[in-house]
Parts: structure tokens; C-alpha cells; sequence
């Protein structure tokens, strides 16, 4: 490991934030659970995890994890948490119980085409670009409405929640309006479709305390678990 605290320690310093950034809020640390983000990290970094008590595990790679996956834990539950292309939704359902990541209808669609072929039962979240950033991934709230009537007669997929990235600030009080409209989402759309989105995915290592508090149940959490992260990748990009 490139940092001098083991996971253990990292991931009691982050469970003591949780705890008082619930407490402010009146929330139940129940209600929230961590993703290890182990992207360009190796499997030695996933099993020191576990044994540290970490459950959940987020990759933004196709490729990469697909390396990584078979030779780290064999219980652990990964969760794709960057962009997919389409070309990569197989080898996806393989590897990933839950997409974070569905940001169009056209992948929405296919998802479901390769789910109803080989028997999976995703759990999707939708990814919503709240901020409104052109460099961002995740549709537009606007662009929302016509994808989730179309998820909502899946019969493959289980949508349970919504996604948002923060733009990085240095001050992360600056990101609370996102997490805060991103929550406002979830509960207009509970509503507006009579079904049930108890997971919001919101919450990096800069800003996870700010997205507790507005509401968060997955925070993605990398740097501030397992260092910072080294530059190169160990893995080539290659298309499957
Ligand atoms: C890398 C990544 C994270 C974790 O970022 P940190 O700042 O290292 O905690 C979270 N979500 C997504 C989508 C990522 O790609």
C-alpha cells in the first residue's frame, strides 16, 4: 500500500464522520453503507479491505475489473460505478450486481436485452447530472422521465435509486445543493411513479460527510480508504 494507514484505521476514521454527520442529521448510520473504490489498486488491497469489514466494492472499469474480481474475494459484491459503454454490458452483468452508471435509454434497452438472454437480474440506478457540467457523465434531470417509463416495464431490471457525481470543490459545503437536489429527485419521482428508491448513491471522499447529511445510503469512497491513488493503471485498455 502507497499510504501509511492500513484500511482499518482509514475506515474507523471514516465510520466516525458517518456516525456524527448522522447524528447532526438524524439519521441512522443503519441506513448507510460504504463502497470501497478500488479502481487501479490490486486484489492484495480488495482482501485487506474485507478483512477490515468492508463489504461492497466499486469499479469504474469494465476491463479493469474484470482482472481484478476473480482473484480478489469471492463473497464481496461489486458495483459498477463509472460509465458503460454498450459494447461492454456482457462482460458487466458478469461481474457487476449493481450498475450505478445507467445514463441513457439506449443502455438502459440494452441492458435489459442481455439480462433477459443470460437470466441476470441487475440492480440499476439511474445517474443523474445534476450539476449540469457538459464533462460529466449522467443525464440530464429533464431527460429522466422518458428512461424511467421504460425501466418501469423491464422485466429484468430492479431500479432501486439514483447516482450523482459532485463537481470537485474545494470547499464541499459547495456541493451540498447537488446532493440536496438529487435527494429532491428521488423523492418527486417516488411519488410521480408509486415505487420505492430507498439507494442514493452520492458521496466521495472529498465531500461524503455533506452527502450523509443530505441523505446519501452508498458514499463511493476511494483516496480516503486505500490512498491516493498510483497514476498508471495496470491493466491496458482494450475492448472485449
Ligand atoms: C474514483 C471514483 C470515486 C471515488 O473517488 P475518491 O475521491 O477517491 O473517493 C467515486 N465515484 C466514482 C464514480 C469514481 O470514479
Amino acid at each position: 500500500m502507497e499510504h501509511e494507514e492500513g484500511v482499518v484505521e482509514a475506515y474507523a476514521k471514516v465510520q466516525a464522520v458517518i456516525a456524527e454527520a448522522c447524528a447532526k442529521a438524524g439519521r441512522s448510520v443503519d441506513e448507510i453503507e460504504v463502497i470501497g473504490v478500488t479502481k487501479t489498486h490490486g486484489p492484495d488491497v480488495v482482501r485487506e479491505a474485507w478483512d477490515a469489514g468492508l463489504r461492497l466494492f466499486g469499479e469504474n472499469k469494465v476491463q479493469e475489473a474484470a482482472a481484478k474480481i476473480p482473484e480478489s474475494v469471492s463473497q464481496a459484491e461489486w458495483h459498477l460505478i463509472g460509465h458503460l459503454q454498450r459494447n461492454k454490458v456482457r462482460p458487466a452483468l458478469e461481474l457487476f450486481s449493481v450498475i450505478h452508471s445507467v445514463d441513457s435509454l439506449r443502455l438502459a434497452e440494452q441492458i435489459e436485452r442481455v439480462a433477459e438472454e443470460t437470466g441476470h437480474r441487475p440492480q440499476i440506478l439511474l445517474e443523474i447530472n445534476v450539476a449540469g457540467e457538459s464533462s460529466k457523465d449522467g443525464m440530464r434531470p429533464e431527460a429522466a422521465p422518458e428512461v424511467i417509463e421504460y425501466i418501469l416495464g423491464c422485466r429484468n431490471l430492479t431500479w432501486t435509486g439514483l447516482m450523482t457525481m459532485a463537481p470537485f470543490c474545494p470547499d464541499p459545503e459547495q456541493t451540498r445543493p447537488v446532493f440536496a437536489k438529487l435527494r429532491n429527485l428521488r423523492d418527486t419521482w417516488e411519488k410521480e411513479y408509486g415505487v420505492g428508491l430507498p439507494r442514493l448513491s452520492m458521496g466521495m471522499s472529498n465531500d461524503y460527510r455533506v452527502a450523509v447529511e443530505e441523505g446519501a445510503t452508498w458514499l463511493r469512497l476511494g483516496t480516503v480508504l486505500f490512498g491516493h491513488r498510483p497514476k498508471w493503471r495496470p491493466v491496458a485498455e482494450e475492448s472485449f
